[in-house]
């Protein structure tokens, strides 16, 4: 594979998969806890990182194996770990940079797992977070101290979708010697390589597109195999690291392995002392989605933008957001950036505010109503009275999100039944048919 550089969609099918001894086609799932050590020089090389190879499943499996390759070649970084989830991806490649008294400068437009992570549990543990607005690529500037490790953004933020200045804000991290952290789980490596715009750490939520059918729990982080950790400012890459033989990452390394210090310390350290691990039946339900990667997200993009055309001009919807939408704030910005669509989410304010919302939510047909985005069948959720109904209703609004703010993942079904579905229930107020849901649970 490595002599010839094929295309997205040709890698999102054969990358990092070698054929072995069975000649099997599909990729075999490795359902094994352990592996044997062919001698005690082995074991020993295996340990001391002079020979690359399986110890255990906690660390390495060789069907977890091909994905982290795979995610790898798309990404066009230079190496991947996968983990239990998306929120463990975040969390351990965080703490492989920063530890206690150290700083991260992030935008505050973030999931609301990944804020609450950053805005409750990291300061615990002596990590603090810096929120700013990442709509001025210089507050992040603004906010960097001697103490910040890393910048972290998300591609399309939340709640109102707004498209992040990916390569404005890697210029402002590495002019002031930091790595860039980007989430980009919204626009996947299909829409957007974020490390041709500088990302030098990239996490993807393997749960949402990557794998496509809402059918597991996974996240992966990639390394650009790029960033110069001997710059200063990562003593947790320098000095003597006792939880590694007091191995300095980024100067005691062999040189093929020098690059991807990263996402070595994030197996070696966190992922091997933590235990996030994603197991192997998971990481093949990745693959499997990977394959139809390119085609699955084309055909979201295509389907929310239609959604979002027939959204803007339906006179029940007081307002619409969705990067694609010529008219929409991020159009501008997001249009130089995303080539081949816009991703699968679309929101919408719906006339009769929140009310109207939860009106809308429990007589829909087709969209299901749950808390998650990315599946191949359109989901609906009203985050003001779900996702984000911890928050004071001042919070709402500082976050940007309205109680009459309707989150849609638009799936692969065809757009005319989901403009039916969604036309059915907007109607004026008093005008609505009552569901048969509805209907059964007043009897
Ligand atoms: C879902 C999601 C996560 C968390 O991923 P999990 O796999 O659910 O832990 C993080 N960031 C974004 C943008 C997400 O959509």
């Amino acid at each position: 594979m490595s002599e010839k550089k094929y295309r997205f969609e040709t890698l999102a099918l054969h990358a990092g998969q070698p054929v072995d001894a069975t000649l099997s086609r599909g990729v075999p799932v490795y359902r094994t806890s352990s592996y044997l050590f062919k001698s005690t020089e082995h074991a020993a090389n295996l340990f001391a990182l002079k020979e690359l190879g399986n110890i255990y499943t906690r660390l390495m499996n060789p069907t977890t194996d091909v994905l982290e390759q795979r995610v790898t070649q798309l990404e066009g970084g230079a190496a991947s770990v996968a983990l239990a989830s998306g929120t463990a991806a975040i969390f351990n490649a965080i703490i492989t940079l920063a530890e206690a008294g150290d700083e991260i400068v992030s935008a505050n437009n973030l999931y609301g797992g990944t804020y609450t992570q950053f805005d409750s549990i990291l300061p615990k543990l002596g990590i603090n977070v810096k929120f700013v607005d990442p709509k001025d690529p210089l507050n992040f500037e603004r906010a960097i101290t001697d103490k910040t490790r890393a910048l972290f953004i998300e591609t399309i933020g939340n709640p109102v979708l707004d498209y992040t200045d990916v390569k404005a804000i890697a210029d402002v991290a590495h002019r002031n010697g930091l790595p860039l952290i980007v989430d980009a789980t919204f626009t996947t490596p299909y829409l957007l390589k974020t490390i041709d715009l500088g990302a030098d750490i990239v996490i993807n939520s393997l749960t949402k597109w990557l794998g496509g059918h809402g059918s597991g729990i996974g996240g992966i982080i990639t390394d650009a195999g790029r960033f110069n950790w001997k710059g200063g400012r990562h003593p947790l890459f320098t000095e003597p690291d006792s939880n590694y033989h007091g191995l300095r990452w980024a100067i005691d390394l062999p040189e093929p392995l020098a690059p991807i210090a990263f996402a070595l310390r994030v197996r070696t350290v966190p992922l091997r002392n933590l235990g996030a691990s994603i197991s192997p039946d998971n990481s093949w339900i990745f693959i499997q989605g990977i394959e139809t990667l390119p085609v699955r997200v084309a055909r979201h993009s295509e389907n929310a933008l239609i959604i979002a055309e027939h959204l803007a001009q339906h006179p029940e919807v007081a307002w619409v957001r969705y990067p694609g939408l010529k008219t929409d704030p991020s159009y501008a910005l997001a249009s130089k950036d995303l080539k081949n669509g816009f991703g699968g989410v679309v929101v919408f304010g719906v006339k009769g505010g929140y009310d109207a919302a939860v009106k809308i939510i429990d007589n829909i047909k087709l969209f299901s109503h749950l808390a998650n985005v990315g599946d191949a069948k359109s989901l609906i959720l009203h985050p003001a009275s779900t996702s984000h109904s911890q928050l004071s209703a001042e919070q709402q609004l500082q976050s940007g999100l309205s109680p009459d703010l309707i989150r849609l993942s638009i799936g692969l079904e065809h757009p005319d039944d989901l403009i039916e579905a969604l036309d059915e229930v907007l109607q004026p107020e008093g005008t609505q048919k009552e569901s048969w849901l509805s209907k059964l649970i007043k009897k």
